[in-house]
């Protein structure tokens, strides 16, 4: 079963229907597909909710609606709120990443679920009282309330990423050995040589400088192979041109 569907994102009375589209792709990007709608209002412009879904349209035909946010989350053992205000009982807050080990647990047999307030008004008391954990998204003094799309975002975004689903790609280029980076360094050096790049008594120490740079990071096997062959080009070119200069001469 995968933890993820057992997570609802409930919004209560949302205005915008823009807002909407811009939560289920938010939601979407998190692989959350639950959406519940407590009470939407009749004038809200549903054009504008599946242009800004984009393509999370589905999600939005999928969504379920409910009367109030009791029905919304009646199946729910974890009932978290967000607020972006203290006070009243918000005091005792979590973070999105601190909530999300907590709410994974239960997500595992059971449903939770995520509960976001109106735009301008935010979730009423009675809503928040039905909440078993209070969570608030760290900002900045200046303003602490974040677009409702954006809140959905950061905290389905912690959620998915306790998750432990997505793997960030590795580099899977064999790391080079010794003796195939000494191959690399002896051309560098014969190429430092013969296009008069620096002196003799300078080769050991500009060899030493050239280690450090390319020894800084992982060194890979085709990485390797670049270096070479730019040296190897650079050899060629150079020889080219001094047997071009010596038929001038001749
Ligand atoms: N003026 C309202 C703001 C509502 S913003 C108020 O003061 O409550 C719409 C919804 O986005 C909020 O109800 C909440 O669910 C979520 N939200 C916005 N900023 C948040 C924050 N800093 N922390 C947690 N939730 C936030």
């Amino acid at each position: 079963m995968n933890l993820l569907e057992n997570i609802r994102v409930v919004l209560v009375e949302p205005i915008f229907g823009g807002n909407v589209g811009s939560v289920c792709r938010a939601m979407n990007n998190n692989g959350i597909t639950d959406l519940a709608i407590v009470n939407p209002r009749p004038e809200f412009d549903w054009d504008d909710a599946r242009k800004l879904s984009c393509n999370a349209k589905e999600q939005l035909e999928a969504r379920k609606e409910y009367a109030t946010l009791a029905d919304a989350v009646a199946g729910c053992t974890v009932v978290a709120g967000t607020s972006a205000r203290t006070g009243f009982y918000r005091d005792t807050a979590y973070s999105p990443k601190e909530f999300a080990p907590i709410g994974l647990e239960s997500a595992q047999d059971q449903k939770i679920a995520l509960v976001f307030g109106r735009e301008d008004k935010g979730l009423f008391n009675e809503e928040l009282a039905l909440c078993t954990h209070i969570i608030q998204i760290p900002s900045s003094e200046l303003y602490t309330s974040l677009n409702l799309s954006h809140a959905v975002y950061v905290c389905c975004y912690e959620m998915f990423s306790a998750a432990g689903i997505f793997q960030p790609s590795e580099e899977t280029a064999q790391e080079a050995d010794s003796a195939f980076r000494e191959r690399m360094f002896a051309v560098w050096r014969e190429m430092m040589i013969e296009t008069e790049f620096t002196h003799d008594q300078k080769l050991d120490h500009m060899m030493m400088g050239l280690r450090r740079i390319f020894t800084r990071g992982k060194l890979t096997v085709p990485d390797c192979k670049i270096l070479m062959g730019l040296a190897k080009q650079t050899l060629w070119v150079t020889n080219q041109w001094r047997n071009e200069q010596e038929k001038k001469n001749h």
